[in-house]
């Protein structure tokens, strides 16, 4: 199996940084190096921020249907190359081969969907209070974004951004992540084949803090856009403020399930569990925390005992695998911790909760049931193959405990009845609801959160918006 050696994007050219510094890239599920990603220093910046301001002057005044046409070339050569681009994408995230290819297929969807959306950005024209004069109101792209993505979707992390950036206008300029780096350059390497301009698109790795303390401050960059943990999007918008950039940022979630005692117990199981370890749960909107009524609590832990046990668990090329490995070593230790902190505090290991074998980031499908709130499980986002379960007797109580978090990316819940239907949708603190389904994030629909899960929206009208500015022009006839 071939991985390639990953260097930097700049102005159109596939470069390594001009110190020649490399970091390894390694397979989760075997913990061997299987590569190199090239590591930027503050020189190959500079030239990437140079061709960003280029690429923005040249791409700003491309007429919209133009911009589209090069932006549905590049998703159909996305399509082309799935294929191969999972295999990137599994190789370096160690997701099942199947799930890598839905991926690279939604970035492709993601990208035709705002190409079209492109030839969309409207402005308006208001009714003048005075006939002689014509009020306009223009949209503007905003300028060279920064973006900063992570490892848990090396693909469509980026894409979500790179597609709203350039429907609106903008260069995109992109930290993608050091771990997982040779599926962003394939997909960057589409847009370049697709004759996109030079300097529109371009591609750095090295030290995350280093690079985004250099790139967010810097005159050049007009917006940024993050997704990854809520610390870290906390510090990223605290330096966007000071330099009063625009800033879009997805960040944590802590997802509530919740069961109602009408719910359709066979469809929570299929759509939630199956939802949970997509991804070995290393998800933003992953449910996490299970709330089912308890008239229906052991029968649903079970249940979801058995979906866990059938899962296969290995290497994500391998035929038939469901469930991959960890993205990183870091991941395992949580998991562990996660449950040690969860048993000591009165919860049940149903199934799993421990690593398996020696190499590769194994770690068991694993379900807790009766989780105490204070475990920390319930509170901090767990990020992995594991599912937490406690009842309750309300349905006021399943939504107190579902705002009780500062978090609100996603919610579920399972119910046959309109009425809590309704319930549920004014009272969840959340960015994203699914009821009686699991989550389908397609582009045309809002994506993002509210409270600590960060604010704008990657998805619909609303992402391109994120990319623009507003001008009112008046114009009295001279
Ligand atoms: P982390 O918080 O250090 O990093 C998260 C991401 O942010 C990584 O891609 C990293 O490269 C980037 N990052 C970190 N510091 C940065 C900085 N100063 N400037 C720019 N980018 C920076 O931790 P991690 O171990 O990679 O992931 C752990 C946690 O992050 C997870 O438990 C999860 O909560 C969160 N996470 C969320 C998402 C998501 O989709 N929202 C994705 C990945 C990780």
């Amino acid at each position: 199996m071939t991985y390639p050696h990953t260097q930097l994007l700049i102005d159109n050219q596939w470069v390594d940084a001009a110190s020649g510094k490399t970091l390894d890239v390694l397979n989760p599920a075997t913990g061997l190096v299987i590569g190199k990603v090239a590591h930027a220093g503050k020189d190959d910046l500079d030239r990437a921020l140079a061709a960003a301001q280029k690429g923005f002057d040249t791409w700003r005044f491309l007429p919209a249907n133009e911009r589209a046409q090069i932006m549905r070339k590049a998703g159909g050569l996305v399509r082309e190359r799935a294929d191969e681009i999972a295999r990137l994408v599994t190789q370096e995230n160690g997701k099942p081969l199947p799930e890598a290819r839905l991926e690279v297929l939604a970035a492709a969807d993601i990208i035709e969907w705002f190409a079209d959306e492109a030839r969309r950005v409207y402005g308006r024209i208001v009714p003048s209070r005075n006939l002689a004069v014509q009020s306009l109101v223009v949209k503007e792209p905003v300028g060279p974004v920064a973006a900063f993505t992570p490892w848990n979707f090396p693909v469509n992390q980026v894409v979500r951004k790179l597609g709203a950036a350039l429907a609106a206008g903008c260069s995109f300029l992109v930290k993608a992540p050091e771990e997982t780096p040779a599926s962003p350059a394939a997909l960057l390497k589409a847009f370049v084949d697709a004759g996109l301009p030079a300097g529109v698109v371009g591609l750095v790795f090295g030290d995350p803090a280093e690079i985004s303390g250099y790139l967010i401050p810097h005159p050049v960059i007009r917006k940024i856009t993050f997704t990854g943990s809520t610390p870290v999007g906390k510090q990223l918008a605290a330096l966007a403020g000071k330099h009063m950039k625009r800033a879009t940022m997805e960040l944590g979630g802590h997802a509530p399930v919740i069961v109602a005692e009408d719910a359709d117990l066979a469809l929570a199981v299929k759509a939630a569990g199956g939802a949970k370890f997509r991804n070995a749960g290393q998800v933003c909107i992953s449910p996490t925390r299970f709330l089912v009524h308890n008239s229906l609590k052991d029968e649903f832990t079970q249940l979801m005992v058995k979906h866990a046990q059938s899962l296969k668990l290995g290497d994500g090329l391998a035929d038939g695998t469901t469930l991959g490995p960890l993205a990183n070593a870091r991941r395992l230790d949580a998991m562990a911790k996660v449950v040690e902190d969860a048993q000591a505090k009165g919860a049940k290991v149903a199934t799993g909760g421990e690593r398996v074998g020696t190499s590769g980031n194994f770690f068991a499908p694993t379900i807790l049931a009766d989780v105490p709130l204070d475990a920390s499980v319930f509170n901090d986002e767990p990020f992995g193959p594991v599912a937490a379960i406690r009842g309750f007797d309300t349905l006021e109580e399943a939504i107190a405990e579902s705002n009780r978090l500062p978090y609100g990316l996603s919610a579920y819940a399972y119910t046959r009845s309109i009425k809590n239907a309704h319930l549920l949708s004014q009272r969840v603190e959340t960015g994203m609801l699914w009821i009686n389904q699991p989550a389908t994030p397609t582009p045309e629909m809002p994506f993002g959160g509210v409270k600590d899960s960060g604010y704008g929206s990657e998805g619909g009208p609303e992402a391109v918006e994120a990319y623009l500015n507003t001008k009112s022009v008046v114009i009295t006839a001279a």
